[in-house]
């Protein structure tokens, strides 16, 4: 299927590992020009050599922290009008509620809520001027289905998902759609390092923890970043314009109601 996006561009947060740059490749599959953020040089100008390799599409890249004012400036002058936005940031740590300092509270509203609305408050009215845009928001399968030790990410991107509910009502009729993906467990370097903290703490193998959390998956595996840039991509075409203000749960099956 053509999606329909060719010769539009993209930012892409948090783009230079796991989920970002599922999204990114994706999109730059679809002939879309990207711009992807991340704070590591390094990563970031690794992966934007393999995107560019396999997909023939410019890439550009913003050494720069989302999370930051001036990170989401970088970002914006890099790429002041884009046609497609896709929030990301790192996650918050994990622990016990009680443990949770007020800065930390603030860090974890800062990354996980307030950076994608400052970025969809930048870029929202350009999209609605051009008569184009798809805004996504990768949060958590958290959200649906909250885990005691996550309570920064249940708290925080809640927050967030209550904010696009009710502005992605508003902008669907100018063809600028905002909509959330909610993965569960996708094999990335920061679920495998919470792997590999849960092993730790249980005084168990990696091998161990891991086999304990596929057990939770009726997929029976791990979700693969390339898949989530699949869904991501359709959710960005311009066959998904009847779609917004939804929460996309990805999670294998883990997930067991009905809705
Ligand atoms: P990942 O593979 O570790 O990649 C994280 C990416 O985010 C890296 O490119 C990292 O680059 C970038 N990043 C982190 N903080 C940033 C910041 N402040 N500014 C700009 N870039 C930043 O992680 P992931 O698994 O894809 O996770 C992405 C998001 O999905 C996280 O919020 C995570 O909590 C959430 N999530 C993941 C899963 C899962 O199973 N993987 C499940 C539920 C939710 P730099 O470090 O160089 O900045």
């Amino acid at each position: 299927m053509d999606l329909g996006i060719r010769g539009r561009k993209a930012i892409v947060c948090a783009g230079s590992k796991g989920l970002g740059k599922g999204c990114a490749m994706a999109l730059a599959r679809e002939g879309v020009e990207v711009t992807i953020v991340a704070r590591g040089r390094e990563a970031l100008e690794a992966t934007a050599a393999e995107i560019r390799a396999a997909t023939g599409s410019t890439v550009h890249v913003v050494v720069a922290d989302i999370t930051k004012p001036e990170g989401r400036a970088a970002a914006l002058a890099a790429c002041p009008a884009p046609d497609i936005l896709v929030n990301n940031a790192g996650g918050p740590p994990t622990g016990d509620f009680r443990e949770f300092t007020r800065d930390m509270w603030i860090a974890a509203i800062d990354a996980n809520m307030l950076a994608p609305i400052e970025m969809i408050k930048a870029t929202v009215d350009g999209m609605i001027a051009r008569g184009f845009g798809r805004i996504v928001n990768i949060t958590s399968s958290a959200v649906k289905a909250p885990i005691d030790i996550l309570g920064l990410s249940n708290g925080a991107r809640s927050g967030l998902t209550g904010f696009v509910a009710g502005i992605a009502r508003k902008t669907v009729v100018h063809n600028v759609t905002i909509n959330n993906i909610l993965p569960g467990l996708y094999e990335t370097e920061t679920m495998l390092g919470r792997v590999e903290a849960m092993a730790r703490t249980n005084g168990v193998t990696f091998d161990d923890a891991r086999a304990a959390r596929l057990k939770t998956i009726p997929a029976g595996r791990f979700g693969k970043p390339e898949e989530f840039g699949a869904l991501c991509a359709f959710v960005c075409s311009e066959h998904a314009s009847y779609l917004t203000g939804q929460n996309f749960l990805t999670d294998g099956g883990a997930y067991p109601g009905t809705y």
